[in-house]
């Protein structure tokens, strides 16, 4: 029988019995302190002795305090792996006890003892920041459901959601999260779905709505046909985006790791060289020099930019999650501060995407529901938003039966076969490229030629209306200093110059094919400035390789395909288009306190560095340059998650 290897494994100290271990070591350290500086003890023992007995008692609120930062640094050295925060902390201790053997210096007990304490002090405070951060994320982590009710001979009971299979009719009471997506097949409810869109307003739901899991149902109980598998709901997929955004490092914050890799190796070498250099020429006392070099060494730990510049980003990510804006890594959200130009798709971007039939003009000797008819059941397998009001308009069934060969031309329309007929359904272009005969309408609006084995049998006119917030995002962008807004499309150019005018996009280009989107996005990229970054905003529906072109791809998430969720960068869960220009404040709030970090940190910590190597620093400035500038980083940090009136 193979042995079980035993492995020793150290129990990580929790952050709150750190808090009360470093307290009891603070409170020790004050007492040892008030004898010190009163003098109590010489009144027990000579003066003499009363000095090192003090001393001696430095070292017990010292070892209580650092006792696992010296293990680790002897760890690291036995690791190889010398150079870190753990070993600076160390040796300025210890080398601020060891003054004792110089014979014209007397030991630094206090100040040592002070510098691991201030230094385990950080260390809790940037616990703390991290575990409330970690927080918001978790509390966005909470969307996920345990369990989704099935009926099963008469009485509900609870399944994995996994175990539910598409198609299945799940029950949600009251007070439940939404589990799976899917299509509400009994009874009417309201929805609090703030978690996923940060919108408070509830939404009301009834029969035949779609609705999304993470959202929590409020008052009815509601019978759900699930679309999706539990795997590829919008809750799963919005929590493997989360998880995944740590990974995607944004350059600032490589940059930072990389410098602290090389700086720390840096500064022990300088340090060095101030503590032996300038004696070796005989310039001052060595004790002098050795107390400077200390002092340099807990001034340049280098733990306020480590610690608060991804703390910054993951903030900036978290906060953004809170209004339903999902940012895929924190390069995006660097990317997003830099844009200037923001181009967007039209249908389902800035308009809702759901069409109303607005007319239907058949030709002669034709009736007009035999001409939506053969149109609904050719769009029967397409997802896109013209296809979906084909098939609401239409009331009688459709019969997929009926259907064979489909092929949908993306930027044209469907070509299929229905009842041994060749069908097409589209717009001119479709009708030009398979030479069928069709009659110009100057009706506004998209217009649906139908064709019927080479017959032209009339068209149908639909309308969108453009969402609610579209000239407020275009608006809210042009005081962002956005310098550019076009709208791309495939629609008809009337269509395209109405929605243009009244939105106030700077420029557009009409029907396009998914192709020439790109090669419109390729141009407009070569027009940007060195800096300036390109956004592009879609619903994925024949938009998804512009999506991966453009600098920032930002996708609508809740009536997108999922293949724009996948290909984008950035997903607004609840398809606001004013929700663009959040994103980019957040964006550039974010970045704006990562270089306020950078600048204050370097700054302060270069100053009191260059003090400690005239002399003119001591110890208690040095944990200042350490610590003090760590807290204020890392409060300031916080900020970056605070987006309530972004
Ligand atoms: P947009 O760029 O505005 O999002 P699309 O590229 O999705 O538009 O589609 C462009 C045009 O192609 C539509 O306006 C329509 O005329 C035609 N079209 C695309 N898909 C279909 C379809 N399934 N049925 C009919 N027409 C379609
Ligand atoms: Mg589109």
């Amino acid at each position: 029988m193979a042995k079980k290897p035993v492995r020793k494994r150290r129990r990580r100290e929790s952050l709150a019995a750190k808090t009360k271990r470093i307290g009891i070591a603070l409170a020790i350290f004050a007492i040892v302190m008030i004898a010190d500086e009163t003098g109590v003890l010489t009144h027990l023992v000579s003066a003499d002795a009363a000095f090192y007995v003090v001393s001696a008692l430095y070292v017990v609120p010292y070892l209580i305090a650092g006792h696992d930062v010296l293990f680790r640094a002897a760890r690291n050295i036995r690791r190889g792996s010398i150079f870190d925060e753990n070993f600076l902390m160390a040796v300025a201790t210890l080398g601020a006890f060891a003054m004792v053997f110089f014979p014209d210096s007397s030991p630094h007990m206090a100040e040592g003892a002070a510098v691991m304490l201030f230094y385990q002090v950080g260390e809790i405070f940037q616990g703390y920041a991290v575990g409330k951060s970690r927080k918001s994320i978790a509390a966005m982590m909470d969307i996920a459901p345990d369990f989704a009710n099935i009926e099963r001979d008469g009485t509900l009971v609870q399944v994995d959601p996994d175990e539910v299979a598409v198609g299945d009719v799940i029950v949600v009471k009251p007070g439940e999260r939404v589990p799976i997506d899917g299509v509400v097949v009994n009874g009417s409810s309201q929805l609090d779905t703030a978690a996923l869109t940060g919108e408070s307003v509830p939404r009301h739901v009834e029969v035949g709505n779609l609705i999304i899991s993470g959202c929590i149902n409020m008052t009815g109980l509601l019978h759900v046909k699930t679309q999706r598998p539990f795997g590829e709901s919008t809750v799963s997929r919005i929590l493997e985006l989360v998880e995944n955004a740590s990974e995607k490092k944004a350059r600032t914050e490589r940059f930072i790791t990389r410098i602290a890799r090389l700086y720390t190796p840096a500064v022990c070498a300088a340090a060095l060289a101030i503590a032996l250099l300038p004696p070796l020429f005989g310039l001052g006392s060595i004790s002098d020099w050795v107390l400077r070099g200390l002092t340099f060494l807990v001034v340049s730990c280098p733990c306020a930019l480590v610690i608060s510049v991804p703390l910054s980003f993951f903030g900036g990510i978290g906060g953004a999650s809170k209004l339903g804006i999902l940012v895929k890594g924190s390069n995006y959200l660097e990317a997003l501060a830099a844009v200037d130009t923001v181009v967007f798709d039209k249908t389902g971007t800035l308009t809702n995407g759901t069409f109303n039939v607005v007319a239907i003009h058949p030709e002669a000797g034709f009736d007009p529901d035999y001409v939506l008819s053969f149109a609904a059941h050719a769009e029967a397998y397409s997802d896109h938003p013209i296809a979906l009001s084909v098939k609401a308009a239409y009331s009688g069934p459709i019969d997929e039966t009926r259907l064979e060969g489909v092929s949908e031309e993306s930027g044209h329309g469907i070509v299929a076969q229905v009842d041994e007929y060749t069908v097409l359904v589209g717009n001119d272009k479709l009708m030009r490229a398979h030479e069928s005969h069709f009659h110009e309408c100057n009706l506004a609006g998209t217009i649906l030629h139908v064709s019927v084995d080479g017959r032209y049998v009339g068209h149908i006119v639909i309308a969108d209306a453009v969402k609610e917030d579209a000239s407020q995002a275009i608006q809210e962008l042009k005081q962002a200093g956005i310098e550019r807004t076009v709208m791309l499309t495939g629609d008809r150019a009337e269509v395209a110059a109405a929605v243009a005018a009244e939105l106030k996009v700077d420029e557009v280009k009409s029907q396009l094919l998914p192709e020439d989107k790109v090669v419109e996005v390729e141009r407009l990229l070569e027009a940007e400035g060195e800096h300036g970054h390109l956004a592009f905003v879609g619903d994925g529906i024949n938009d998804a390789p512009v999506l991966t072109r453009a600098d920032v791809g930002i996708a609508m998430g809740a009536m997108g395909s999922d293949a724009a969720i996948e290909a984008a960068d950035v997903v607004l869960m609840d398809d606001r288009p004013s929700n663009i220009a959040r994103a980019i404040r957040i964006a550039r709030k974010t970045m704006g306190i990562v270089w306020q970090n950078i600048i204050f940190a370097l700054g302060i910590k270069l100053l009191i560095l260059v003090l400690a190597a005239l002399g003119m620093a001591n110890m208690w400035l040095a944990v200042f340059g350490d610590v003090g500038v760590a807290v204020i980083a890392i409060l300031n940090a916080m900020r970056a998650m605070r987006v309530r009136n972004i």
